[in-house]
C-alpha cells in the first residue's frame, strides 16, 4: 500500500513502582477480576466529563465528535473486547505519564494494601484503575486522540515497558479514547453479552452518559430473490434503525446475523428520583459507583432544598477512612457538583469544608450558572448558601448515626480526626460538634463517653470539667496528675490524639463549663473543709524555705516551686502555665518537621515545680535543707527529681545523659560500690552525697 506512512515507535519503560504493581496484578491470583470493566468505563466518562465541560465554554470543542457515549465491543473472533468513549482523549505527554512513566502518590500503598489483604477492587481508589486491564487482559492497546493533537496509539504487555506510536493510517477516532484487550485464554467470558450486561447493570449504572453494547442477533429475514443480500454493519455509527417494512415481492428466508446498539444503562439520574422510590441496594449501587468502595456505605442522607434556593444533593458517609484522608498534596474530591444535570466538577473546594472532605455525594444545582468559573467559585454567595446546607445535614447524619452505638464507634474510630479538626476549624458549628466528641476518661471504663455523660456525672459543686492530654491512653491512667482528682472522686478526660491539644484549645468550654487540664496551672479544686483547708496552709507555709531553695538549685529551669494540691502520692510534678503549651503540645511541636522555632521560645512551656508535702522524700529534703541549705546531697537529689518529674510529667529530658549518670550513682549508692571504684564514663557525675557512701562502707565493714 502506498499511502501507508511508515512511523516510528517509541518504547517506554514502566516507572518502577507502576512495574512493580503490574506484576503483582499479572501474577497474582485475583478472584474478582470482574472490576477492570468498571474501572475502565469509570476513566471513560471522567473523559467524558471533561470535554463536557470544555465545551461548556466553547461549543466547537465538540464538533470532532458531537455525541458523548461510551461503546463496549466485544469481539468474539479476535478475542478482544474494546471501550471505546468519545471523551477528551490524550494527547503524547498524557499517555506517557498517565499510563507508565509517573508515579500516583496510590500507587505503593495500594500495593501494601494488596499485601496486608485488601480487595483488589479497591484499586480505583488509589488512582491506579486502568492497570486493572492486566487482571483480564494479556496485551493492552490504547488508541486516542485529543481535539489538538494526533492520534496515538499506546500498546503494551506489562512486562516492563509500552510503545507509544503516532496513528497514521488508523481508523479515525474523531475525538476520544479506544481501549482494546486482547484476553487472556481463560478471561473469554469478558466477551459474553449476558456477562457484560450484567456487569454494567451490577457496576456502572449510574453512569450518566449512554453506554451502548455491540450485540448480535441471529434473526431470519426475508429477502427479495433479486436483492442482493446486505447486511449492515456499523460499529461507528448511531443506534441502527433497523428497518422492516420491506417491499415484497418474490421471497426467501435467510438466517443472518444482525448486530446493533444496544443501549444498557439507565441514565435519568438517582437524585432525580423520590427518595421513598429507591431502595438501598439502589443508594448503595450508585454509592459503590460513584466512590469505587466495594462496601457499603455507612449512612446515606437525600434531600432537597426548596424555596429562594433550590438544588437537590445525595450525601453519603463512608465506612473507612480513605489512604489518604490527610495528605494535604491531594485535593479529596467527593462531591460532585453538577448544575441542572450537567457535570460541573468534583473539586469544589468551596461546597464542603477541609474537615468534611470525607463525605461522598453529588450536588445538583438549579441556580449556579453552567458556566462557572473556578474564579468565580470562591465569590459564590449560592454556593455559600448550599455549603451551609450540607454542613448542616452531614452533622445531622452524624447525630443519626451516633443513635446506634456500634455504628457510631466505627465512625469514629474512622473519623475521630475530622470531628476534632472541625471543632478547630468551624466555629460556627463548634458547639454541635462538641456532641459528638467521644473520649475515655477516668470513668468509662472500655466505652467512650461524651461531654454530655461527663456532665451528668459531675460531682455536686463542679464547675468545671477536667481533662488530661499525652501521647496515648497507656501513658495517661497512671500520670500523677490524677493522684488527687481520683481520689477526690472527680472524673478526668484522657485526650491522646494529636489534634485534641487544638481542638481543645478553641473548644474551650461546654455547656457553660469550662475544660481544664489538669497540668497546667489553675487548678483549683474547691471541695476541701475548712479544716482541710487551713492544714493546706499550714503545710504550705511550713515547706515555703524548702521551694525557695529548690527554685535556687533548679534556676531557669523551673518559673517557680509552690506547694501543690494536685498530687497525693508522688514527691513532685512539673505543671505549665494556663495559656501556654502543655507538655504534650510541646511534645507534637517538636515532632513537625517544618515548625517555627521561633514560636516555640515563647509558647514552649514555662514550668512550675509543684512539690508534696506529704511525700517521704520531700520531708526528707526539708530535714537536711534545714540543717545545711548548700548540702551536696540535696542539690544532686532536686536535679534528679526534676528529671524524673520531666518524664512522669509528659516532658522529654533535655540531657539523658546526665540524668542516666545520676541514676547509676544512685545504682551504685544501692549495690554499694564505691563511686570512685569504677572507671570511665561515670567518672563525672555530679556526685551523690558523701553520707551515704560512707554509711555503705561502715556497713560493709560490719
Ligand atoms: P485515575 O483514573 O484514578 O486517575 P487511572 O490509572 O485509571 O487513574 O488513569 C490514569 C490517567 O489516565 C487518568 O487520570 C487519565 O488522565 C488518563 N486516562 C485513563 N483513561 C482515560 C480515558 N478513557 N480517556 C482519557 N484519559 C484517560
Amino acid at each position: 500500500m502506498a499511502d501507508v506512512l511508515m512511523v516510528e515507535t517509541e518504547t517506554f519503560a514502566f516507572q518502577a513502582e507502576i512495574n512493580q504493581l503490574l506484576s503483582l496484578i499479572v501474577n497474582t491470583f485475583y478472584s474478582n477480576k470482574e472490576i477492570f470493566l468498571r474501572e475502565l468505563i469509570s476513566n471513560a466518562s471522567d473523559a467524558l466529563d471533561k470535554i463536557r465541560f470544555e465545551s461548556l465554554k466553547n461549543k466547537s470543542k465538540l464538533d470532532a465528535q458531537p455525541e458523548l457515549f461510551i461503546k463496549i465491543i466485544p469481539d468474539k473472533a479476535n478475542k478482544t473486547l474494546s471501550i471505546i468513549d468519545s471523551g477528551i482523549g490524550m494527547n503524547k505527554a498524557g499517555i506517557v505519564n498517565n499510563l507508565g512513566t509517573i508515579a500516583r502518590s496510590g500507587t505503593k500503598e495500594f500495593m501494601e494494601a494488596l499485601q496486608a489483604g485488601t480487595d483488589v477492587s479497591m484499586i480505583g481508589q488509589f488512582g491506579v484503575g486502568f492497570y486493572s486491564s492486566y487482571l483480564v487482559a494479556e496485551k493492552v492497546i490504547v488508541t486516542t486522540k485529543h481535539n489538538d493533537y494526533e492520534q496515538y496509539i499506546w500498546e503494551s504487555q506489562a512486562g516492563g515497558s509500552f510503545t507509544v506510536t503516532t496513528d497514521v493510517n488508523g481508523k479515525p477516532l474523531g475525538r476520544g479514547t479506544k481501549i482494546t484487550l486482547l484476553l487472556k485464554e481463560d478471561q473469554l467470558e469478558f466477551l459474553e453479552e449476558r456477562k457484560l450486561k450484567d456487569l454494567v447493570k451490577k457496576h456502572s449504572e449510574f453512569i450518566s452518559y449512554p453506554i451502548y453494547l455491540w450485540t448480535e442477533k441471529a434473526a431470519e429475514k426475508e429477502v427479495s430473490d433479486d436483492e442482493d443480500e446486505e447486511t449492515k454493519k456499523e460499529e461507528d455509527g448511531d443506534v441502527e434503525e433497523v428497518d422492516e417494512e420491506k417491499e415484497k415481492k418474490s421471497k426467501k428466508k435467510v438466517k443472518e446475523v444482525r448486530n446493533e446498539w444496544q443501549l444498557i444503562n439507565k441514565q435519568k439520574p438517582i437524585w432525580l428520583r423520590k427518595p421513598e422510590e429507591i431502595t438501598k441496594e439502589e443508594y448503595a449501587s450508585f454509592y459503590k459507583s460513584l466512590t469505587n468502595d466495594w462496601e457499603d456505605h455507612l449512612a446515606v442522607n437525600h434531600f432537597s432544598v426548596e424555596g429562594q434556593l433550590e438544588f437537590k444533593a445525595i450525601l453519603f458517609v463512608p465506612r473507612r477512612a480513605p489512604f489518604d484522608l490527610f495528605d494535604t498534596r491531594k485535593k479529596l474530591n467527593n462531591i460532585k457538583l453538577y448544575v441542572r444535570r450537567v457535570f460541573i466538577m468534583d473539586n469544589c473546594e468551596e461546597l464542603i469544608p477541609g474537615y468534611l472532605s470525607f463525605m461522598k455525594g453529588v450536588v445538583d444545582s438549579d441556580d449556579l450558572p453552567l458556566n462557572i468559573s473556578r474564579e468565580t467559585l470562591q465569590q459564590n454567595k449560592i454556593l455559600k448558601v448550599i455549603k451551609k446546607n450540607l454542613v448542616k445535614k452531614c452533622i445531622e447524619m452524624f447525630n443519626e448515626i451516633a443513635e446506634n452505638k456500634e455504628d457510631y464507634a466505627k465512625f469514629y474510630d474512622a473519623f475521630s480526626k475530622n470531628m476534632k479538626l472541625g471543632i478547630h476549624e468551624d466555629s460556627q458549628n463548634r458547639a454541635k460538634l462538641a456532641e459528638l466528641l467521644r473520649y475515655y476518661s477516668t470513668k468509662s471504663g472500655d466505652e467512650m463517653t461524651c461531654l454530655k455523660d461527663y456532665v451528668t456525672r459531675m460531682k455536686e459543686g463542679q464547675k468545671e470539667i477536667y481533662y488530661l492530654t499525652g501521647e496515648s491512653k497507656t501513658a495517661v491512667v497512671n500520670s500523677l496528675f490524677l493522684e488527687r482528682l481520683k481520689k477526690k472522686g472527680y472524673e478526668v478526660i484522657f485526650m491522646v490524639d494529636a489534634i485534641d491539644e487544638y481542638a481543645v484549645g478553641q473548644l474551650k468550654e461546654y455547656e457553660g463549663k469550662k475544660l481544664v487540664s489538669v497540668t497546667k496551672e489553675g487548678l483549683k479544686l474547691e471541695d476541701d473543709s475548712e479544716e482541710e483547708k487551713k492544714k493546706r496552709e499550714e503545710k504550705k507555709s511550713s515547706f515555703e524555705n524548702l521551694c525557695k531553695i529548690i527554685k535556687d538549685i533548679l534556676r531557669e529551669k523551673v518559673e517557680k516551686v509552690v506547694v501543690s494540691d494536685r498530687i497525693v502520692d508522688s514527691p513532685c510534678c512539673l505543671v505549665t502555665g494556663e495559656y501556654g503549651w502543655t507538655a504534650n503540645m510541646e511534645r507534637i511541636m517538636r515532632a513537625q518537621a517544618l515548625r517555627d522555632n521561633s514560636m516555640s521560645s515563647y509558647m514552649s512551656s514555662k514550668k512550675t515545680m509543684e512539690i508534696n508535702p506529704d511525700n517521704g522524700i520531700m520531708k526528707e529534703l526539708r530535714k537536711r535543707a534545714e540543717v545545711d541549705k548548700n548540702d551536696e546531697t540535696v542539690r544532686d537529689l532536686v536535679l534528679l527529681l526534676y528529671d524524673t518529674a520531666l518524664l512522669t510529667s509528659g516532658f522529654s529530658l533535655d540531657d539523658p545523659n546526665t540524668f542516666a549518670a545520676r541514676i547509676h550513682t544512685m545504682l551504685k549508692l544501692g549495690l554499694r560500690i564505691d563511686a570512685d571504684e569504677t572507671s570511665g564514663d561515670d567518672a563525672d557525675v555530679p556526685s551523690l552525697e558523701e553520707d551515704g557512701n560512707e554509711e555503705s562502707k561502715m556497713e560493709d565493714v560490719d
